[in-house]
């Protein structure tokens, strides 16, 4: 892999088309930020309509080819796995890469590139496991069966938060069973997905199966999800662009998964230890400064230890060090995007305004040497409701809002007061009262006594405006491929097709 920060650094990246790096044809570029000063670091192509056009050809190409069609899930496999052996190799550049173009943490980035070269090595050995199924007909001498095949040509859209883990949990299934795939990463956040192409063309991925087109929503993700040749969208993103991509397929009658926003509830109990469901709170919302889909931003404390927790809470989240990405002793970076520190300034003035206590936080760090970047405090609300905007809406930034609750049955009703249903979490020692409380909540997935601890291995979801469809586990070979029923008479006969047999 020839891409380095070093490398990136004022450079122009062009588009990955059927194996090849080209120039957009229209000639535009457009410059990616460096969180921490403010200033663009590198130029990535535009693609417009006629570039995304050339991508899903290759796409439907290789789909047909012999190359790719006529291997076997065994050789596919044996692919995938070497993408993930490369991922790995080149897991520090990768890391670095990601840091710089979106704030990330690297002591972050380094765990992640452990867990993305294990996904690869999971989802590949799943691509020869993919079977069908045999159908038990009421007839005899007829074998009926459902076999699984490719869908097509996927299109992936993805966010700037985590590039590389949002794509890999995807990428790695989908090419596994035998897709092809044009991937449109974040116009924040484009350069790790870059990097990979390069890896793509080493580990031997025939041209064509794997696209990068790089460019803005306006532009490249609508000339994307109106495009008649993709077979299945994947985005994840924001539930406002998830509504407009969804629309936009419904119109070639293509199907979606949706992995959209969150306003997730952490919930602690008074039979807690204070100072673990404390770290559980901090970690879930303030972890890539809150720039999580499942943050746990909207806090419910059980009434009798209200005033001590959140005194405990204001007192941690004041010991989070925010400073720069690279830093080992840094527990938050900068926010990615200029636009995202403004609407987290615009979101905790509109709680203060609508009777929330600031009781942590609020502003942009002090420190000088931090002055440029998007950098902002984390920040405790208190007195917080369900009525104020900022407890409602999606804010995506390191802001937690806490309220006190009584009962269960109260907890309950204000944890599923909100649109979405991605994530919970849930802190007590009563086990009954979890198991209550993960039966009950509106959430794809449930935390008990920890919070943030994904896996590849298990699928998740949305619920609500949360969105739709599995990723991770063996759920998602399902998901990406798409069954065909096929019935086979050994009876040597036709019979006579105006006579009834029950049998
Ligand atoms: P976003 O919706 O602004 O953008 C996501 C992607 O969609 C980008 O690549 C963008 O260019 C593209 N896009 C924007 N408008 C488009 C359009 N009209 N047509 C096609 N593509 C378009 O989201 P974001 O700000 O990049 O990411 C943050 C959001 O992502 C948050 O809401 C977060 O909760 C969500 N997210 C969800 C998950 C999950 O698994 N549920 C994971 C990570 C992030």
């Amino acid at each position: 892999m020839k891409t380095t920060v070093e490398r990136l650094q004022g450079s122009r990246q062009e588009l990955f088309i059927d194996g090849q790096f080209v120039a957009p044809k229209r000639g535009e570029y457009v410059p990616s930020y460096d969180p921490t000063t403010g200033a663009p670091w590198y130029e990535f192509a535009l693609a417009g309509a006629e570039d995304v056009d050339a991508a899903v050809r290759s796409a439907q190409a290789a789909l047909k080819s012999n190359a790719w069609r006529r291997m076997t899930q065994t050789e596919r496999g044996k692919l995938v796995r070497r993408l993930g052996e490369l991922v790995l190799e080149h897991a520090d550049e990768l890391a670095q890469i990601e840091c710089r173009d979106n704030g990330k943490l690297l002591k972050e980035m380094r765990a992640q590139m452990r867990a993305i070269p294990d996904s690869y090595l999971y989802f590949a050995g799943m691509a020869d496991k993919l079977q069908g199924d045999t159908i038990p007909v009421n007839k005899l001498d007829m074998l009926n069966f459902n076999q699984r095949e490719p869908i097509g040509v996927v299109a992936m859209i993805i966010p700037w938060n985590s590039p590389l883990m949002m794509l890999t949990g995807t990428l790695a299934p989908c090419l596994a069973i035998g897709n092809t795939v044009v991937v449109k990463p974040s116009e924040h956040a484009s350069a790790s997905t870059l990097a990979l192409a390069e890896l793509a063309i080493e580990a031997g991925i025939p041209p064509g199966v794997f696209n990068v087109v790089t460019g803005d929503g306006a532009v490249t993700g609508d000339a994307l999800t109106c495009h008649p040749g993709v077979a299945k969208y994947v985005f994840t993103g924001s539930t406002g662009t998830g509504r407009k991509i969804a629309s936009n397929a419904a119109q070639n009658l293509v199907p979606c998964q949706m992995e959209l926003g969150g306003k997730s509830p952490h919930v602690v109990f008074s039979d807690v230890d204070i100072e673990r469901a404390v770290n559980g709170v901090v970690s879930g919302i303030f972890a890539a400064a809150g720039q999580t889909c499942v943050a746990g931003s909207r806090c419910f404390v059980e009434a009798p230890i209200y005033e001590r927790f959140v005194e405990a809470l204001v007192e941690r989240t004041r010991r989070v060090k925010v400073g720069h990405p690279m830093a080992d002793d840094t527990d938050i970076g900068p926010l990615a995007l200029a636009a995202q520190l403004a609407k987290v300034q615009h979101y905790v003035g509109s709680g203060v305004e609508q009777g929330a206590r600031l009781a942590a936080g609020g502003r942009r760090p002090a420190d000088p040497a931090l002055a440029a970047g998007w950098y902002f405090e984390p920040t405790v609300l208190t007195q917080a409701n369900n009525d104020m905007q900022f407890m409602r809406d999606e804010i995506f930034g390191p802001v937690v809002g806490v309220m006190p609750f009584t009962t269960e049955e109260e907890l309950i009703t204000l944890a599923n007061d909100t649109e979405y249903g991605l994530a919970s979490g849930i802190w007590t020692r009563d086990i009954d009262r979890a198991m209550r409380f993960a039966r009950d909540i509106e959430a794809g997935t449930v935390w008990i006594n920890t919070y943030r601890s994904a896996a590849y291995m298990s699928s998740n979801g949305g619920m609500k405006h949360s969105g739709y469809g599995r990723r991770g586990g063996f759920e998602v070979m399902r998901e990406f491929s798409r069954l065909k029923n096929v019935v086979l008479d050994y009876s040597g006969a036709m019979q006579d097709p105006f006579v009834i047999r029950l049998r």
